[in-house]
């Protein structure tokens, strides 16, 4: 019998080639109707034989689905059949209401375009730019909307007849991919020395000489899908120093690239779930633990336990690969904290004092976009930096905002976050907005992607920092009330929209440092959250940090106070032999200098000169990490917390003694000088550093734990959701979720954003969204 049936579907619908697949599989079984994009995702009206419609539903979520769609719901109604239809079409969207988003990520290289790659036969082989519509670049090529070739990149490139033929072939797997590209018609590779000077032309001579300089050493700029990266051999030590020195970047982990899951298991320990992330469509930076014999150049990743592997992700990448190259170091092409750059002349102009030679093409990137960083935390992936191949894909509320809305973000991490309807439009990690250039890339960025997803806000959200740069931009745009945000309300809030919830819930919050509404610098909170409001239940006792900026940087300040705070008003730092060796290694600091500049320290905390008081959990981080001798001074951010994460030895639970003072109508308050006190008296017995790093990361989870039960009690609440910078630590992470469930807790933690700053966006956007559509 004929029946006729209306489905919806949505999910990662648009932009992914849905609607040919729909139409291939419904030409294919006989069916008859149509297809069209709308708000909610993709509508499909489907006429045939009963059983032509099951096994057409069964194909479309199984064999027959585009590799990039992911369906999230299916609902099928029974419509009455149409006498005359005779065929199956493609309605376009603009007839029936505007479709969701256009833009789609960037895309690694997929199988069927790997194996034309290296098909002799085929007429792409060895084109460094294949794609299809499941993989190719997108986001990064992208000018304006609607998302079609004249409006990319790709606009100066005519396509050739047989590159045409596919394009617009609704059976091909190039239909309407808008990149798509060949040697006859499309980019070329050339390779030049550090000033620009050509050295190599022609595909195959350009990839074999930028292959041999790589294996004798050299320092090579090559421009991908989002920008330049500077690639060095990582088994070649002497060479990844240079480029270290070069690149003034002394001690941040550098992420290395190979081709194959098999090449990365000689040097790091692959779970099943890293290897799906290795090879998902996104290809990442996954952080692996680092096997004990790795030939990997030391120098790569000093001071971490785990290095950064991708896989190859674009064919010009697997080309250099089949070369015989091994694993190349592969960090991003700019100089210290500034921009990805993706300019060939600002490459050139900027690299040419890295590179002895750049790799170019004649595709350009008009979006710089940094690889994504994933690791994992209770065996689930969860970004660290979430950039190419994430972005710029929204996260779906389950509110729907009545107005358009923008989030500023933080200052450090910086990513800034639109709302349309029921997507959060999250843009990529932005970096450190205090860089002159990266603060002008934030505003050029606010307004591309605001052009690409057709957003007017209404309403602008930013933190409570009144000295933030994002703050102040977020004032400057609008006549309107801006709606500021306190940061770890904030950050529990990301949790919250992620999971669907509105709260409240129990919020744990280990963090660098958040803008507090009493005006002291917050970091480690426990509050009782929702969408709507919080309230402050514990956190972390006040301790004064001297010397505002310095002090994140500076492990001295926030030791100094911790101790003085635990010892007393008469603490010397001269009491402890080992203080002073401890604290040297700073640029420029002979123990001399160290000595008096902590004197300095210790009278500005008396006199209370230039101090502030925090609750900041990743200062205290840093205080251990220099009593234990790690180093005391943070090079890049989080540079000692990680150096004490890595060494905390497995199969520890003890752990030090703390308190919770507790006064009338205040907020409890964690007081870890008990902490400290046994803290020095271990490393005076001079136990291992490892030992002592396992007790002070359990003390905290043991104190966090205490603080929720107590929260429990008081609340009845029993969902704990936890987020900020801190909980990038695995150790900690990990055996405070495992502790809070074997305590009958759920936990709740960020999985598609980062726990950093950079999730920072997601949550005031949803906090706005939550109150402009309720008008609280
Ligand atoms: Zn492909
Ligand atoms: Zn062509």
């Amino acid at each position: 019998m004929i029946q006729r049936q209306k489905i919806l579907i949505t999910g990662r619908v648009q932009g992914v080639g849905f609607r040919p697949a729909v139409y291939r599989i419904a030409q294919a079984l006989g069916l008859t109707g149509f297809v069209y994009n709308d708000t909610k995702g993709v509508t499909i009206e489907l006429q045939g034989q009963e059983e032509g419609i099951a096994e057409f539903l069964a194909r479309l979520q199984s064999q027959d689905k585009p590799p990039l769609a992911d369906l999230k719901t299916c609902t099928v109604t029974e419509l009455p059949a149409v006498a005359g239809e005779d065929k199956f079409i493609i309605k376009t969207s603009d007839a029936e209401g505007s479709a969701l988003s256009q833009v789609t990520a960037d895309i690694a290289t997929c199988n069927d375009c790997l194996a034309e790659l290296f098909a002799k036969e085929n007429f792409r082989y060895g084109y460094p730019f294949i794609n299809c519509t499941n993989c190719g670049p997108r986001y990064s090529i992208v000018k304006t909307i609607p998302y079609d070739r004249p409006n990319t990149t790709m606009s100066a490139f005519n396509m050739c007849d047989k590159c045409a033929a596919q394009y617009t072939d609704v059976a091909d797997r190039r239909f309407h991919a808008q990149p798509v590209a060949c040697g006859t018609c499309g980019p070329k590779i050339w390779l030049t020395n550090s000033k620009g000077k050509t050295i190599q032309t022609g595909t195959e001579d350009t990839i074999v000489e930028a292959a041999r300089l790589l294996r004798a050493g050299k320092i090579v700029a090559i421009k991908g899908i989002g920008g330049f990266h500077l690639a060095v051999d990582a088994l070649n030590d002497r060479a990844v120093k240079r480029l270290r020195q070069r690149k003034k970047r002394d001690h941040k982990p550098f992420a290395v690239m190979t081709d194959s899951i098999e090449r990365i298991k000689k040097y790091a320990i692959v779970s099943e779930s890293a290897e799906r992330l290795l090879k998902s469509p996104q290809a990442p930076i996954v952080l692996l633990p680092r096997k004990e014999d790795s030939a990997i150049a030391p120098s790569v990743a000093e001071c971490v336990d785990t290095l950064g592997f991708m896989l190859c992700y674009a064919p010009l990448h697997y080309l250099l690969f089949a070369q015989g190259l091994e694993v190349l170091v592969m960090t991003s092409g700019n100089v210290s904290d500034e921009p990805l750059i993706c300019k060939n002349q600002i490459a050139l102009e900027r690299l040419g004092c890295i590179a002895d030679a750049f790799l170019m093409h004649d595709r350009e990137i008009y979006r710089q976009v940094d690889d994504s960083v994933i690791h994992f935390i209770d065996d689930k992936p969860v970004p660290l930096r979430r950039a190419r191949g994430y972005v710029p894909t929204p996260i779906f509320m389950e509110i729907n905002s009545l107005k358009d809305i923008f989030a500023a973000g933080a200052d450090m991490k910086n990513t800034f976050c639109f709302v349309k309807q029921n997507q959060l439009i999250c843009s990529e990690h932005i970096g450190d907005l205090e860089d002159a250039e990266v603060y002008h890339h934030y505003i050029d960025s606010i307004e591309h992607l605001r052009k690409l997803f057709e957003v007017e806000p209404k309403v602008v959200v930013c933190d409570l920092h009144p000295g933030y740069l994002s703050t102040q931009y977020a004032f400057s745009i609008t006549d309107l009330k801006v709606i500021q945000v306190q940061h770890h309300w904030a950050h529990i809030a990301s949790v919250l929209v992620e999971h669907g919830l509105s709260g409240p819930v129990i919020g744990i919050e280990c963090d660098g440092t958040g803008y507090g509404t009493d005006g002291a610098i917050w970091g480690c909170e426990c509050m009782i959250a929702s969408l709507e409001k919080f309230e402050r239940f514990g956190h972390l006792a006040y301790y004064d940090l001297a010397g505002a900026d310095k002090a994140s940087k500076e492990a001295v300040r926030p030791l100094l106070s911790l101790l003085k705070k635990s010892f007393g008003k008469d603490f010397q730092p001269s009491h402890f032999d080992w203080f002073l060796e401890r604290i040297e290694d700073e640029p420029n600091n002979k123990s001399q200098i160290a000595n008096r500049k902590s004197q300095i320290i210790l009278e500005q905390l008396d006199k209370g000169i230039n101090c502030v008081k925090t609750s900041s959990l990743g200062r205290v981080f840093d205080a251990v990490a220099a009593m234990l001798g790690l180093g005391s001074y943070n090079h890049f951010d989080a540079q000692l917390p990680m150096a004490l994460e890595a060494i905390a030895a497995d199969g520890i639970d003890e752990y030090y003694d703390y308190e919770f003072i507790k006064e009338a109508g205040e907020p409890m308050q964690l007081d870890l000088s008990m902490m400290f006190r046994q803290l020095v008296d271990d490393i005076e017995n001079e136990w291992d550093a490892s030992i002592l790093s396992a007790k002070f990361h359990n003390t905290l989870c043991i104190a966090l734990l205490a603080m929720a039960k107590q929260a429990r009690e008081s609340t009845k609440l029993d969902t704990v959701a936890l987020s900020g910078g801190v909980f990038c630590n695995r150790y900690l992470t990990n055996r405070l979720i495992q502790q809070l469930r074997e305590n009958g807790f759920r936990v709740l933690f960020n999985r598609e954003i980062p726990s950093n700053d950079g999730g920072l966006s997601i949550g005031q956007a949803a906090i706005a969204a939550y109150l402009t559509s309720c008008d609280v």
